[in-house]
């Protein structure tokens, strides 16, 4: 097996297979933004159908929510986006002109990867320069985040909205309505999914940063008193969420902030870190809010935004732990982690090895020859498997290059059909990883590969 998985290996397979395509491509392409095709969709759908499966059916303490992308502008005042959303931006004063995040490269320069000029023993800051060209650097200077649009129309004074940069004020400013209507009490969680957007200064690694991303976050609300202890099981259940789908644990981390990196609203933050081929990378951030965004909404709306506890008649404001994950970098993570290239009898295979349930497609009949009634009896067993699990139909091109394309899309299990199908009715089940071959009663086929679909799964990469 193969570790050299490097971004443009994990591209070019996304655009041979149709998984992610640059966005508006016959123009020239946008910088930064993604589509994703046919395979794309059905592996982050079901990054997002796990992490709902996770909160809400293995749980019984968390509720859905789908919030509106555009908010009362005020929100942001109150959140503290409108301030304080902003990235240190710094240019290039050499020939390139680049520009860049300055945390980003104090950050990169602290971990030995940019260390240039400076100090030893943290004592002076560290002279910073272009990691393009070498140049100088201006002085840093904060940029706002946030994308500016209008409703209605005219463009004027007070017709300004925000493409919300996070989907957690939703959840906010809808705490009231939830707590009236779910009939849950702190400690209890509001979860959603959707698109955030923020004008990135650097965009970089393909889906890792981009101006538009889904979020899958969680607001989980309690009492202050109990903030720590849901804080380190949030950070628990979160990992375990990534192991369990097959990341492997010593290619991820959890890195708690330093002080002089909480953002505005937190009072500690622990991120989920993945060895991307650029280095450790953020996955997701788990943060303990405090009462910060409750507090900021109850004064900037005049609402009460307090939970009176029927049993004890206490009052209070509820602290929030949020798991913040990105369902784009997730889905990124999830395919680096499964990227695997291996010699089969001389010729190199490219194989995605995810997690069944993570996988596009679950599995792929293929007639091992286009004639002799092995098409038709091919077809009538893919449309039983169909109904049941995602699947495939396939009898174009060698029986060799049709397991090449499903394990490209990381497909796993093949079935095949052959002369012998047509004699006891059995099938061939070939395992994507093992590349183990079995043969099995096609009648039984359905149920054995949804048992297999459920079972306990390791990456293969941690097993060899
Ligand atoms: P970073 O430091 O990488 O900019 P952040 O700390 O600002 O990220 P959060 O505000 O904690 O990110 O957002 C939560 C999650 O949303 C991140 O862990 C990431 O998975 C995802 N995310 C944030 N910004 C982007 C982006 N520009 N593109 C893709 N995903 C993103």
């Amino acid at each position: 097996m193969s570790e050299a998985v490097t971004m443009e290996k994990i591209v070019a397979l996304c655009k041979r297979r149709g998984f992610i395509f640059q966005s508006s491509e016959i123009y020239g392409g946008m910088a930064s933004v993604y589509d994703y095709g046919h395979y794309g969709t059905l592996l982050k759908g079901n990054v997002k159908a796990e992490w709902w499966r996770s909160v809400l059916q293995e749980r019984d303490d968390v509720v859905a929510l789908d919030a509106a992308i555009l908010m009362h502008p005020r929100t942001w005042e109150a959140s503290g986006h409108l301030a304080g959303f902003t990235d240190p931006l710094v240019q290039c004063l050499g020939d390139c002109k680049r520009r860049w995040r300055e945390d980003h490269l104090r950050e990169a320069s602290n971990r030995g990867v940019v260390a240039e000029g400076g100090a030893e023993g943290g004592e002076a800051p560290l002279e910073l320069h272009c990691p393009q060209c070498g140049g100088e650097l201006t002085e840093p200077r904060q940029f706002n985040l946030m994308f500016e649009t209008h409703v209605g129309p005219v463009a004027e004074e007070g017709s300004t909205v925000y493409l919300r940069p996070e989907t957690a004020q939703g959840i906010f400013v809808n705490f009231k309505n939830v707590l009236q209507f779910a009939r849950k009490r702190p400690p209890f969680g509001i979860a959603q999914v959707g698109k955030a957007f923020r004008n990135e200064i650097t965009t970089q690694s393909f889906i890792f940063r981009t101006y538009e991303f889904e979020q899958m976050e969680i607001e989980f609300f309690v009492p202050p008193a109990e903030a720590e202890i849901w804080h380190e099981r949030w950070m628990e259940d979160r990992m375990r969420w990534y192991t369990d789908l097959g990341l492997r644990p010593d290619h991820l981390q959890l890195r708690p902030h330093g002080a002089d990196e909480l953002s505005h609203y937190s009072s500690a933050t622990s991120d989920i870190e993945y060895l991307f081929p650029m280095g450790w990378s953020e996955l997701e951030g788990i943060a303990n809010r405090g009462d910060f965004d409750l507090t900021q909404h109850a004064e900037h709306s005049g609402e009460k935004m307090d939970y009176v506890d029927p049993g004890t008649g206490e009052r209070y404001v509820p602290h929030v732990i949020e798991p913040s994950a990105g369902a784009d970098r997730g889905t990124l993570a999830f395919m680096v982690d499964a990227y695997d290239e291996e010699e089969v009898e001389g010729r190199e295979r490219v194989v995605l090895r995810l997690h069944p349930r993570l996988a596009p497609v679950k599995a792929a009949v293929l007639p091992l020859v286009n004639k002799d009634g092995q098409p038709e009896k091919a077809r009538a067993i893919y449309e039983e498997l169909r109904r049941r699990m995602p699947a495939e139909f396939d009898t174009g091109g060698s029986i060799g290059k049709r397991y090449r394309r499903q394990d490209e899309i990381g497909t796993p299990w093949g079935v095949t059909v052959d002369h012998q199908t047509m004699e006891d009715d059995t099938v061939t089940l070939r395992d994507r990883d093992s590349l183990e071959q079995s043969r099995i009663s096609a009648g039984e086929l359905v149920a054995d590969l949804e048992r297999r679909l459920h079972e306990p799964w390791r990456s293969p990469k941690l097993i060899s």
